[in-house]
C-alpha cells in the first residue's frame, strides 16, 4: 500500500535539511528522502568558511551531520532512498523511491541540488581535495597568493576567475573556443584583469603533481598544423563548465528553463504546481551557495505549511 504524507522533502543538502527543521518544528511531519549523494554537494568540500555561525570554519561533512541531527531532533523522518519518478498530475502528488515504493505527498519540496559539471579527466578524481574545486568562493581563500586556473568561459569561469584574482597572485583562464562566451560586462572585467591571463584556444589534457596539484598540462590548437603542447604550473585548478540541475524526473510536470533549473515564482519558492516548491541549487542558476540554500529550504517550509492550512489539509 502507497504511504501518504503531509510534507515530503526529496534532496539532503542545506536545503533539504533547513526544510526539515522548518517543516518539523511547524509538526508537518516531514519525510526527507537523503538521495544518492546524502549531504549534497557540501560533502564533497574541505572547510567551509563561509557558513555563519562557524567562527572557526567546519568541514563540509560536519556541517551536514550537524543539519541532519538539528532535524532530527524536531522529528524529521530522514530516510535512506532516491525519488526516482514522479507522478505530479494531480494532488496527492506520488513519488517514487528507488524505483519501488510509492509515496503520496500533499506538498512535496524539491531540493534536489546541482552536479557541477566537470571534463571527465581521471586527474580530477586523483586530485579531488588536493587542488581541484568546482567552487571558487568556498574554496578560493585556501590559494592566497598562489597560482590557479579556471577552465571555461562562460559568466561563471568569468566571475570566478575574477572573484580569485582578488586572492590569488595569478589567474590562467583556460577557453577551448578562441572567444568568451560570456556577458559583454564580465568579459571586460576579465580582460582588463592584469592578474588573470585568458589561454585561448587550450583544452586540458590532464594534472601534474606529488599528492597535491603543482601544474597542468595544455594542448593549444589541438588537431592545427600549429598545434602546441603547454605546461602551466599551478596550485590549484577550478572547473567552472557550468553546472547540471537534478531536475530530470519533474520535468515532465515542473517547468523549469532551458537549462533544467526549476522555474519558480521571483522571491518564492513556489513552483507552476500548487503544494510543490523548489529550494536550493536545483532552482538557482546564480548563487548557488549553502547560506542560499538553505535560506530558500526554510521559505519553502514556511510556504508548504502556509499551503496545508489554507486547503485544510
Ligand atoms: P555556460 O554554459 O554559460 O558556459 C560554460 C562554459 O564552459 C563555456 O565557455 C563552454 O565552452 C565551457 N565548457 C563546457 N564544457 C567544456 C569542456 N568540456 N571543456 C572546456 N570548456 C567547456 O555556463 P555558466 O555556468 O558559465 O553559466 C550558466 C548560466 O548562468 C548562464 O546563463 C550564465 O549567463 C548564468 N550566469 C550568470 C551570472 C551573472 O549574471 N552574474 C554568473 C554566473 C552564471 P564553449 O563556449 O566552447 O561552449
Amino acid at each position: 500500500m502507497n504511504e501518504k504524507v503531509r510534507c515530503l522533502i526529496i534532496g539532503s543538502g542545506p536545503a533539504g535539511y533547513t526544510a526539515a527543521i522548518y517543516a518539523s518544528r511547524a509538526n508537518l511531519s516531514p519525510v526527507l528522502y537523503e538521495g544518492m549523494e546524502p549531504g549534497g554537494q557540501l560533502t564533497t568540500t574541505t572547510e567551509v568558511e563561509n557558513f555563519p555561525g562557524y567562527p572557526d570554519g567546519i568541514t563540509g561533512p560536519e556541517l551536514m551531520v550537524d543539519l541532519k541531527k538539528q532535524a532530527e531532533r524536531f522529528g524529521a523522518d530522514i530516510r535512506f532512498g532516491a525519488a526516482t519518478a514522479t507522478d505530479l498530475s494531480s494532488a496527492p502528488y506520488k513519488v517514487t523511491i528507488d524505483g519501488e515504493k510509492i509515496i503520496e505527498a500533499d506538498t512535496i519540496i524539491i531540493s534536489t541540488g546541482a552536479t557541477a559539471k566537470y571534463l571527465g579527466l581521471p586527474d580530477e578524481q586523483k586530485y579531488a581535495g588536493s587542488g581541484v574545486s568546482a567552487c571558487a568562493t568556498c574554496d578560493g581563500f585556501f590559494y592566497r597568493k598562489r597560482t590557479v586556473a579556471v577552465v571555461g568561459g562562460g559568466d561563471t569561469a568569468c566571475e570566478e576567475a575574477t572573484y580569485l584574482s582578488g586572492l590569488a597572485s595569478k589567474v590562467y583562464l583556460i577557453v577551448r573556443k578562441n572567444y568568451l562566451r560570456a556577458s559583454k560586462i564580465m568579459q571586460d572585467r576579465v580582460l582588463k584583469n592584469p592578474k588573470i591571463e585568458v589561454l585561448f584556444e587550450h583544452v586540458t589534457l590532464g594534472l601534474t603533481g606529488e599528492g597535491v596539484v603543482q601544474g597542468a598540462n595544455l594542448i593549444k590548437r589541438m588537431g592545427m598544423p600549429d598545434e602546441e603542447q603547454v605546461h602551466i604550473n599551478i596550485d590549484g585548478f577550478f572547473l567552472a563548465i557550468g553546472h547540471t540541475p537534478n531536475s530530470g524526473i519533474f520535468k515532465p510536470w515542473v517547468e523549469t528553463d532551458e537549462v533544467g533549473y526549476i522555474k519558480t515564482i521571483p522571491g518564492t519558492p513556489r513552483t507552476n504546481i500548487p503544494g510543490i516548491f523548489a529550494s536550493g541549487d536545483v532552482a538557482d542558476p546564480h548563487y548557488r551557495q549553502a547560506i542560499t540554500a538553505a535560506g530558500t529550504g526554510c521559505q519553502a517550509a514556511i510556504e508548504a505549511e502556509r499551503y496545508l492550512s489554507e486547503n485544510g489539509l
